[in-house]
């Protein structure tokens, strides 16, 4: 069994389909979904999806573009609803900051600041971290070194960085997802062995970075099973068994799932 630990299913390119992506899903092993957090605009909507649906699970979350957004207090009045199982995607995303130097510190103080307010949330409430990093593995390693609890969490959108690698001793896990199967994807090629296969996650972070050979398309969970043949191949284990060592990592670290 599969579980997409990162698919935003809430997204309105699902609205109409979200039956066959969910049965897509299902046929591949794909039988578990949590939705992220990242705009509290579309938070509703992921809690009525996992009402509305036994498989699928949310986190509370905004998402580093969102920090202007952010509340603590709206992320509060769901975050002990029994489908959410994480706080997150929170992190820093440095790829479009403003030019101007004094705007830019202003953003980047601000993304620490909603960063290090979800940990101490997660901290508050026992629950794993999802965490996106982009650009910023430096600054992101460091403010998870500091403030960060037992309950760890996902490093999510993992730039392949090898300095994040030294997360594992603080409970971190690294959700793979289609990247492992562009071309480009050399970096990622090659730090990949040297995450512990006990610390492997799966994800789409559907609708995006779809991947091979569908990339530029809307991405789907059912295509995890691509990322997960990509895997495969490049630890050398037969697919079924690292399915179920992926499967058991997801379930130690998302321990709310059922
Ligand atoms: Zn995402």
């Amino acid at each position: 069994m599969i579980i997409d630990t990162h698919c935003h299913l809430d997204d309105s390119r699902y609205i109409n389909d979200i039956d066959e992506v969910l049965k897509r899903a299902k046929e591949q092993g794909v039988k578990k979904f949590i939705i992220p957090g990242a705009d509290p605009k579309s938070l509703k909507r992921a809690v009525e999806l996992s009402e509305k649906y036994s498989e699928i699970y949310f986190a509370v979350g905004v998402h580093p573009y969102d920090a202007f957004s952010y509340s603590r207090e709206f992320l509060e009045e769901y975050i002990t609803h029994n489908k959410c199982v994480a706080v997150g995607e929170c992190g820093l995303d440095y790829y479009r900051l403003p030019k101007e130097k004094e705007e830019k510190e202003a953003e980047k103080r601000l993304q620490k600041e909603v960063f290090i307010d979800q940990i101490e949330l997660s901290k508050k409430f026992k629950l794993p971290l999802i965490v996106h990093i982009r650009d910023s593995s430096s600054d992101c390693f460091n403010i998870l070194q500091e403030y960060s609890g037992e309950m760890g969490g996902v490093l999510h959108c993992y730039n392949a960085d090898e300095l994040l690698l030294k997360l594992v001793s603080k409970n971190f896990y690294y959700g793979i997802g289609g990247v492992l199967t562009f071309k480009n994807a050399r970096k990622l090629v090659n730090v990949y062995p040297k995450i512990p296969q006990n610390r492997l996650l799966l994800e789409t972070d559907a609708p995006y970075l779809t991947p091979h050979p569908y990339r530029g398309k809307r991405n789907e969970p059912s295509y995890t099973k691509l990322v997960l043949s990509k895997m495969s191949e490049l630890s050398n284990i037969e697919e079924s068994s690292l399915e179920d060592i992926i499967y058991n990592n997801s379930i130690k670290l998302f321990t709310k799932i059922l």
